[in-house]
């Protein structure tokens, strides 16, 4: 039996990882939960799954969280301090993060820290602070198994490979809800860039989808994943979602992986790892398909995908300052106080304003760098223009 602890189990990815635990016929088991500050679902997941310790990080919901586990022998914590014991639970082989953002950081590499295998759907983690991370892992002897679909391809395609054999890697793109409509980007509502065509995911990376910023972290994460430079890493809108990701090898074969759009399938890939199992799920049928689509990405309509891999050639903790301006102007975008048009702007705005720091920073540094950028781009947000009303 595999012990899984899962950082975010209230979140998209984390339901979806439950939904693959409770399909596992007992093969997998959850020995810690943690969530931000929905305790209400943290309780009844963890009266199912009887973890050792349940981790909500809002203090607020520490005390109702205890009343709502007592009597059941589960072990509560609270805040940053308990979301870190979860991250490296001695309990625990695997750990699953999929909290959302830079709030994934500090987990992500407590585990990596702990030698524990890490099924990463956190992109944030690794985006910031990849150089910490990676280096982590190696000297704890943990392993780091990507969970985001294109990543997971890619790993399944890469395993076994002699990397001689290896030209680069494509990573495919939603190209999400406004790549194909001729739509006005200055007057996007936060309702119109939440409807995803293909995907059904948390608030933050479907708007990351939208603006194809969530392609650019991809790119940076497949960098520290692989050992890949960026000019080896290609990017291609395909609007079906059904090829997550390919290989070019040198004799000009390209290898493909392809699945449904369902997030169960490379949780319980990662989960699982390295064996393959029986899921219950829907399958593909070619024949019905008909026919997959592939186009360049739009650089100039969407110019976030161009700006991350700028950052990353940058490198240093511009990736970390990148990821943090980004989740501010999401933020703002929700709340309708920036444009849709204008979040990759106010994203280069705090690049420009926050120096790119060490080439190697230790994990101290991309926090700092983490403020800094936070500061930075609300310190510009007025500049910038709110959504125009259609
Ligand atoms: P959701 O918004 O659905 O869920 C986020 C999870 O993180 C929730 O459990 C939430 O808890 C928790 N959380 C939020 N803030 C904190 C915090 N400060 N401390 C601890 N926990 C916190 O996000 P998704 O599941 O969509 O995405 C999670 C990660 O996976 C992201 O990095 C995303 O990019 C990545 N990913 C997601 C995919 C998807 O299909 N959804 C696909 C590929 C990658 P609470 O409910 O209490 O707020």
């Amino acid at each position: 039996m595999r012990r899984i602890a899962i950082l975010g189990s209230t979140g998209s990815i984390g339901e979806s990882a439950l939904d693959v635990v409770r399909a596992s016929g007992g093969r997998l088991a959850v020995v810690a939960l943690a969530a931000g500050s929905n305790w209400r679902t943290l309780a009844a997941q963890a009266r199912e799954l009887r973890p050792l310790l349940a981790v909500v990080a809002d203090p607020g919901g520490e005390q109702p969280l205890r009343r709502e586990l007592a009597g059941t022998g589960i072990e509560v914590a609270a805040g940053l301090e308990g979301l870190r014991r979860a991250a490296a639970h001695p309990e625990a082989a695997i750990v699953l993060s999929a909290i959302v953002g830079a709030a994934g950081i500090l987990p992500t590499w407590e585990a990596a820290r702990a030698g524990k295998t890490v099924a990463l759907a956190n992109k944030e983690s690794l985006v910031a602070a990849g150089a910490a991370i990676t280096a982590a892992a190696s000297a704890s002897g943990g392993l780091i198994l990507p969970v985001d679909s294109e990543h997971s391809a890619i790993h399944q395609l890469l395993r076994d490979r002699d990397p001689r054999e290896v030209r680069g890697i494509v990573l495919t793109a939603s190209g999400g809800p406004f790549f194909r409509r001729e739509i006005d980007l200055d007057a996007v509502t936060p309702e119109e860039a939440l409807r995803h065509p293909s995907w059904s995911m948390g608030a933050k990376v479907t708007i990351d989808s939208a603006t194809l910023m969530n392609k650019g972290l991809e790119v940076i994460e497949a960098h520290w994943l692989f050992g890949l430079p960026l000019e080896r890493i290609g990017v291609v809108v395909h609007p079906q979602s059904i090829v997550h990701g390919a290989v070019e090898l040198t004799d000009g074969a390209l290898l493909a992986h392809l699945s449904p759009p369902d997030m169960r399938i490379p949780i319980a890939a990662a989960l699982h790892h390295p064996e393959r199992v029986e899921l219950p799920w829907q399958r593909l049928d070619l024949a019905a398909l008909g026919r997959l689509e592939f186009f360049p990405p739009d650089h100039e309509r969407f110019p976030a995908l161009r700006l991350a891999c700028e950052a990353l050639a940058r490198g240093g903790t511009a990736p970390a300052v990148l990821n943090a301006a980004n989740e501010v102007a999401v933020q703002a975008f929700l709340e309708r106080r920036l444009a849709f048009s204008a979040i990759p702007a106010l994203v280069a705005a705090a690049l420009a304003r926050v120096p790119a720091g060490p080439a190697v920073p230790g994990i101290e540094e991309v926090l700092a760098a983490d403020g800094a950028a936070r500061a930075a781009a609300r310190e510009a947000l007025p500049e910038f223009d709110p959504p125009r009303r259609s």
